[in-house]
């Protein structure tokens, strides 16, 4: 069979995706991720919708939604507002870091191979819908899975182990890429060295934050080294750096070779979001500031197009034998 990269909206040939950001937040409803930080909110639809709107009339083609199941993601919003918008989403199932869900929540409850079971039926069946509208199964499908890393690590504790366990099944099953976010002074060689264990293909990870995450462009070299995917999304997220910071890592990592492994998003929250009140960006500000400002810093468009359309086909992909 070959390759494809499972949108909201059905299969599509990854040659199809356009422009992808790798790592947003576009729906998120009332859940304890809200009671962990309140700018994890963003439930209204129009005004969701205006943002992919506007990415859409600036150039965007595809987006991955990076909140998994059970952590308050809008399956059905996600499917209705990617076919009003036009721009293709990919869902995710998995799981985010632990803090983020209630003592009662099934990822407590279940045993790695019910959690795994959960992870592929959302995968090649449907998604259960979002919470607010009881779970039920849609006809829409994720496309990858999210995994979150603290910084104990992944032998931490049980939870984390089973959920990790989970996590490198339904890959291996599905052919499903992972995403793997990747909390401050974690470590991300050894979740690397845990799915590669596994038997998953260092190029099926996608490793999120590393460029706020550990700033350290030694480790980030060492990271890529692995043959895993660099997702920086802190462009614009001032509170951790500007975006000459940024650049400069970007740029770093472009010098040692890494061009085709280097994703980019912007990691999305209400407060990033002009629909939701953010003054100065949203979710068109790649398209329409970072890549101007670094093509004045002499990056051509040519390796901006890398990054953002040709290794995103690559890194979503199903690939299944
Ligand atoms: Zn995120």
């Amino acid at each position: 069979m070959s390759d494809f990269v499972r949108t909201v909206t059905g299969d599509v040939s990854p040659e199809t995706l356009g422009h992808c950001q790798c790592h947003e937040h576009i729906f998120l409803e009332m859940d304890k991720s809200y009671e962990v930080a309140p700018v994890l909110y963003m439930d209204d639809y129009e005004k969701s919708l205006a943002e992919l709107n506007d990415y859409r009339a600036a150039g965007g083609g595809a987006i991955v939604d990076a909140q998994p199941v059970l952590g308050g993601r809008m399956a059905e919003l996600l499917e209705k507002a990617s076919a009003e918008s036009g721009v293709k989403i990919i869902a995710s199932t998995g799981f985010h870091k632990t803090v983020f869900y209630y003592e009662d929540s099934y990822i407590f409850k279940k045993s790695a191979d019910e959690i795994a079971r959960l992870y592929i039926g959302e995968i090649e069946e449907g998604m259960l819908s979002s919470k607010q509208d009881g779970a039920k199964r849609l006809n829409c499908r994720a496309g990858q899975i999210k995994t979150a890393i603290d910084k104990n690590g992944i032998h931490a504790d049980a939870t984390y182990e089973k959920l990790f366990e989970a996590a490198a099944d339904a890959a291996l099953y599905t052919g499903a890429p992972v995403m793997v976010h990747i909390e401050q002074e974690a470590d991300a060689l050894h979740v690397v060295d845990f799915f590669v264990k596994k038997g998953l293909g260092p190029e099926r990870l996608l490793l999120c934050h590393l460029d706020r995450a550990r700033y350290d462009f030694g480790y980030n070299k060492e990271c890529a080294q692995t043959g895993a995917f660099m997702e920086y999304d802190t462009i614009h997220r001032l509170k951790y750096h500007d975006d000459v910071k940024e650049a400069e890592l970007i740029e770093f990592m472009l010098k040692e070779g890494f061009a085709a492994q280097m994703l980019l998003g912007l990691d999305t929250t209400n407060a990033r979001l002009r629909s939701y009140g953010a003054k100065d960006m949203g979710l068109d500000f790649i398209l329409k500031t970072f890549i101007p400002f670094m093509e004045g810093r002499g990056i051509g468009k040519q390796i901006m197009h890398e990054m953002l359309v040709v290794n995103p086909q690559q890194a979503l992909k199903i690939s299944k034998e």
